[in-house]
């Protein structure tokens, strides 16, 4: 046999015992990057601090839910059966507090998510069908809902300001603007008043912004689902969109998911454009003395924070801190701080659809603590932890509470 038909055969042999390990055993492919990341574990003391602030520990026990700790070690199982590890896998809400702990800085939210990868690329039938079918869109509409009918759109929104007392302003594409307000999938497609609220502000300090002429999701529902393919593509794809805009200076985001992934877009496509999440756009680039003059009457209320995970962990730690600064510099507003005001509220991840039982749990001791306070009103700064609570407050609260949103409250103080 000659050397070049060797060769060959011994190429043809490896694709077959390649083929046959990922298709028929269901291993999972490891590529050197997989690796290193995954390696992080090697350095775990065992400290346990990670444990500690876990919210779905905290909600369920590790009975049910062993820990951040115990995804690594079941990593080694992983790389032989991952299918295994797909409920510990989704019943993670991503919250990061682990990673925020832990003294040897081990990436477990993003060791989880690069699991989620490689379960689906080995099987993709073992992705909870809910997550699926709630993620459809992303593929056929590159964002998170189906886009509604403009007319009919315009139509509901109009109503929804209508009942929270708040002008409608049309829409704006001006490829000369330099502030480009990026609202997130929910802001642009279901909590409208939101984005409405946002858009006011903006009018209001005098911003030169812009919406996009077509809106493309930031990825982060692809990459929380698992999906890094669709993430890459979702952001290449918004990359082309925010190129348009040549003036652009600064990104002003409403949804602490999309800060964090915007920010990480932009740095890696080195463009030199600023992400900020609208409050502290408002104190560095509009300033506080310009915010008080447009304050008419400062109303009086006492309100609780929820910290959003994504911004307050991985994009912005003094974002509480900078929140606080700006109401009480604006409103006539006592703060009360919650005990579990910077523990995750149960909403990331798909946890919601995937595990409810556990996303409640999490959200009822938020409720208890809401409840016990002298707060009437919790601000939430995420349209995650918005839906989460709005759901606690009628279901565990039966109202008694009120819920507000950050972008809806600025824009009433400013007005
Ligand atoms: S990211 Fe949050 S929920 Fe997931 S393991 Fe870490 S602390 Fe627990
Ligand atoms: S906090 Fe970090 S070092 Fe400590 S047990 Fe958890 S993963 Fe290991």
């Amino acid at each position: 046999m000659s050397y070049e038909s060797l060769v060959r055969e011994s190429d043809r042999n490896f694709e077959y015992i390649r083929s046959l390990l990922y298709n028929e055993y269901k291993l999972a492919q490891f590529s050197s990057d997989d690796f290193e990341e995954l390696s992080a574990f090697d350095n775990c003391i065992n400290c346990g601090l990670c444990i500690s602030v876990c919210p779905v520990v905290r909600a369920v026990g590790v009975e049910r839910f062993s820990g951040p700790r115990s995804i690594g070690i079941s990593i080694s199982r992983a790389l032989q059966n991952i299918i295994e590890m797909r409920d510990t896998l989704f019943e993670c809400t991503g919250c990061n507090a682990c990673n925020e702990v832990c003294p040897q800085k081990i990436p477990i939210k993003q060791i989880v998510i690069r699991l989620k990868d490689k379960l689906r690329k080995i099987e993709s039938k073992a992705i909870p069908k809910d997550v699926i079918e709630l993620t459809k869109p992303l593929t056929e509409a590159k964002m998170f809902y189906q886009p509604k009918d403009s007319e009919k759109k315009k139509k509901i929104v109009r109503r929804q300001l209508e009942k929270l007392g708040l002008p409608y302003i049309e829409d704006r594409f001006d490829a000369n603007a330099d502030v480009l307000l990026y609202p997130g999938c929910k802001a642009e497609e279901r909590l409208y008043a939101m984005k409405e609220g946002a858009k006011i502000v903006l009018d209001k300090v005098g911003a030169k912004w812009t919406l996009m002429d077509t809106f493309i999701c930031c990825g982060y529902p692809a990459e929380e689902k698992g999906d890094l393919d669709e993430l890459q593509y979702l952001q290449n794809e918004l990359l082309k969109q925010i190129e348009k805009l040549k003036n652009i200076k600064v990104i002003v985001t409403i949804c602490p998911g999309c800060t964090s992934s915007i920010k990480r877009l932009i740095e890696k496509s080195g463009l030199d454009i600023k992400v900020k999440y609208i409050v502290r756009y408002l104190i560095e680039d509009i300033g506080i003395e310009s915010i008080k003059k447009l304050i008419r009457e400062k109303e009086k209320m006492i309100v609780a924070l929820q910290a959003p995970c994504n911004l307050y962990r991985e994009t912005d730690p003094e974002i509480l801190h900078l929140t606080e600064y700006l109401l009480k510099q604006i409103g006539n507003i006592t703060i009360v701080h919650l005990p579990s005001e910077t523990m995750c509220c149960g909403g990331g991840a798909f946890i919601p659809v995937t595990n409810r039982d556990i996303s409640n749990k999490i959200l009822k001791h938020h409720i208890l603590e809401l409840k016990n306070s002298d707060a009437t009103r919790i601000l939430t700064m995420c349209p995650e932890c918005y839906t989460q609570w709005s759901q606690g407050i009628r279901v565990f609260l039966k109202n008694k509470k009120e819920l507000l949103d950050f972008s809806v409250l600025l824009e009433k103080l400013i007005s």
